[in-house]
């Protein structure tokens, strides 16, 4: 085995269910060993027709699946060998926690003794250790969702794959059950493939993050990434918050620009394809907004603003301005209690709001099919 090359690989892989609609279009990914990728997208996107190809529930209408550099598109599932945790994906009701974790261990036929001490490990590390006696309906949520995990990683499997298995668990315990996630992923050492349309459950838990949208992956990349440089329009919207402002595109000696309706302009990154003259959105995120009072005369670039409203946050404010131009309100993030910050302003008082350059990313708006 040649462990340079990825664990998984989708080359050219399509798949449609009605013969019409490609739901995935030549899909190129490869999956590397150990990591925590996950598939993020809104829903319809096409992650979970992904999941299922690997899975080997559904087979791509072309292109190959490969396995450690071999094809697995013949393969079923359960020679495939893969841990698996859906959000729906039940336990057996009837059967205790200690008998719904040793069940892939009965099916692949391991002894008694071996599975006894297999399933201990298991329950010890989601840390249910003493309630292998109890029935699923005994257990709470997200107890009953860590026996699935158990479940999946206890005949250990190389591959582990998870669609939205934390949907049905409410707020405070699905960010615990994250945080416990990539804990035992960092941990195992095992791979990990996750799908949700949830950005920051993405952001939380993942070393890269393949974005879908319609089918197609808009964008691959480790997290930072996908969040400081977002390759499109599309990105840059789905993942994370950005105050986004229509114009035009200038290009000039090398250098971008946004012009605003009112012939205000913005210096910022091109990103991806675009000519001067066609329409364009700049997309800045919150935190990059540098907050000054009207009477400051700051040297970066600025448009002048008025509070709109601000909307508390605990650890931080939002300040929502309205720049003008027609333009929708800009977020404008700003944490309290900094030295040498400036009081926060009311609504209805202007400001100026510093746009960095370097963190003003200007897409050309996509072309009108
Ligand atoms: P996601 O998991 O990103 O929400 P899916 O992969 O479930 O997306 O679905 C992608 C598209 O394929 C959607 O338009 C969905 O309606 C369609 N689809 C999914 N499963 C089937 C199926 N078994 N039969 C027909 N169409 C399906
Ligand atoms: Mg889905």
């Amino acid at each position: 085995m040649n462990h340079a090359e990825p664990l998984v690989r989708f080359s050219g892989v399509q798949k449609t269910y009605d013969g019409v609609q490609l739901v995935v279009r030549a899909l190129d990914l490869d999956i590397q060993r150990g990591e925590f990728l996950s598939l993020l997208g809104p829903s319809g996107s096409g992650k979970t027709t992904t999941l299922m190809m690997l899975a080997g529930f559904e087979s791509p209408t072309a292109g190959d699946i490969l396995l450690d550099g071999r094809p697995i598109t013949g393969t079923p599932p359960h020679k495939r060998n893969f841990g698996m945790v859906f959000q729906n994906y039940a336990l057996f009701p009837h059967l205790s926690v200690g008998q719904n974790v040793a069940y892939p261990l009965t099916v692949r036929k391991v002894s008694r003794s071996e599975q006894a001490e297999r399933v201990a490990k298991a329950l010890d590390m989601v840390r249910l250790s003493g309630m292998a006696e109890r029935l699923p309906s005994q257990l709470s949520g997200g107890q009953q969702q860590r026996v699935a995990l158990a479940r999946a990683l206890v005949f250990n499997p190389q591959l582990v794959l998870m669609d939205e298995p934390l949907g049905a668990l409410d707020k405070q315990l699905r960010e615990h059950m994250q945080l416990e996630l990539k804990e035992l992923h960092q941990r195992l050492g095992v791979t990990f493939v996750y799908v949700t349309h949830d950005q920051s459950e993405a952001l939380t838990m993942s070393d890269r993050v393949a974005v879908f949208n319609e089918g197609v992956v808009q964008q691959l990349a480790d997290v930072s990434a996908l969040y400081e440089t977002p390759a499109n329009r599309f990105v840059a919207g789905f993942v994370g918050d950005s105050t986004l402002l229509n114009g035009t595109l200038e290009l000039r000696s090398g250098q971008a620009f946004l012009v605003l309706p009112d012939g205000r302009r913005l210096a910022g990154v091109h990103v991806g394809a675009g000519t001067s003259g066609g329409r364009a959105e700049a997309c800045v995120r919150p935190e990059r907004i540098v907050l000054h009072t009207a009477a400051a005369a700051p040297a970066g670039q600025v448009l002048r603003a008025t509070v709109v409203r601000s909307i508390y946050h605990g650890d931080h404010v939002r300040l929502m301005c309205d720049v003008g131009a027609g333009q929708e309100l800009a977020t404008v993030r700003v944490v309290r209690g900094h030295a040498g910050a400036c009081p926060l302003p009311q609504g209805g008082e202007a400001v100026l709001l510093e746009f960095p350059p370097a963190s003003t990313r200007i897409y050309a708006a996509p072309a009108l099919h």
